[in-house]
């Protein structure tokens, strides 16, 4: 096993997690730097427990310009009462808490991409700590995963909650009541482009019920997204029988994604031009944009088109592409 071979990591926690009761503390990872000698990268942590029962690990942040799970996750770590949980809850809001400083998507430190991190490293940057972290000390705890994830400062996405296709279907399953449970307006089954190194797939792997979220994006939350957010966790922890009461029932529109088709990646540098919002239906062939070259004037835009019928689901943000971008993200209703 992997474990044997690697050292301690050097993350403390402030909190115990085999305590009964309510604790608001942090992760500590030493970082020594130019403003701070000994200093450290402090990640609040909220641990709730009660007894026995299951354990949920709930996180935002992982991307550091993702605002519906930190809104939903700092609201929830100030209400919830021990007294009311059956097990128990354990809270970071902001994962890679650098990153989610500096409203960015990767850390300032290092650059890392917490979801291309895992499994981490004890010996790593400060990203790959973190991740090695959550990989040997927080995932082996958990019984249901909850990652909220929105579309940050270049993409925007009909506000969804998701799982994975896996090769075990009794995971793959009980992961998709979890995400009918949260009660997105749309639920989807969610293909990735590249899954090495996700948090997703470390969780999976190790038998976790995985449910992950795209609410919105553009570097900021609305107040529909961020309510979306907060019913879907609670309806969570309800459906894992970690809260009592019954899951607030919402009306979903299923989709799914079959093929890399759903894709539509920009080719060209330049001003785009959407022809197609967010929930709309595209044909095959249909231009969903154009990208207009900006250097000058009187040259015809190139058109990004449909590979497949489907919803527009995500799309770029802001108003300038560059080649390699996704442009857009389709996907099937079923
Ligand atoms: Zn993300």
């Amino acid at each position: 096993m992997r474990e044997h071979h690697l050292r301690p990591s050097p993350i403390s926690a402030t909190v115990d997690f085999e305590a009964d009761g309510i604790q608001h503390g942090f992760l500590r990872l030493p970082y020594s730097r130019d403003d701070s000698a000994w200093g450290s990268v402090m990640i609040p942590i909220s641990v709730v427990k009660n007894g026995k029962g299951p354990t949920a690990l709930l996180t935002g942040g992982n991307h550091g310009d993702e605002y519906e799970g930190p809104i939903a996750l700092f609201d929830l770590a100030r209400k919830l009462d021990a007294a009311d949980v059956e097990g128990r809850v354990i809270i970071v809001p902001a994962m890679n808490y650098p990153a989610f400083q500096a409203q960015t998507r990767t850390s300032p430190i290092d650059k890392g991409n917490m979801n291309r991190s895992f499994p981490g490293k004890p010996d790593g940057t400060v990203t790959q700590k973190i991740a090695d972290y959550f990989q040997r000390v927080l995932l082996p705890l958990a019984d249901i995963v909850l990652d909220f994830h929105s579309g940050g400062k270049t993409l925007d996405f009909l506000p969804f909650c998701a799982a994975h296709v896996l090769p075990d279907k009794a995971q793959e399953e009980r992961a998709f009541e979890f995400v009918r449970a949260f009660g997105a307006p749309y639920s989807m089954k969610m293909l990735e482009i590249d899954t090495v190194g996700m948090y997703d797939t470390a969780a999976e792997e190790m038998g976790k019920i995985f449910v992950t979220t795209e609410l919105g994006g553009g570097g900021s939350a609305t107040a529909r997204t961020a309510s979306i957010a907060k019913r879907g966790v609670v309806n969570v922890l309800k459906h894992a029988g970690i809260l009592k009461g019954e899951v607030e029932t919402a009306s979903t529109r299923w989709l799914d994604m079959p093929s890399d088709d759903c894709f539509a990646f920009a080719e060209d540098e330049g001003l785009v031009e959407f022809l197609v919002d967010l929930g709309e239906a595209v044909a095959r062939d249909a231009v969903i944009a154009r990208v207009y070259p900006i250097g000058r004037t009187g040259v015809e835009p190139v058109e990004v088109r449909a590979r497949m019928n489907g919803l527009l689901v995500a799309r770029h943000n802001p108003g300038l592409i560059k080649p390699g971008d996704c442009c857009a993200v389709l996907a099937v209703e079923v």
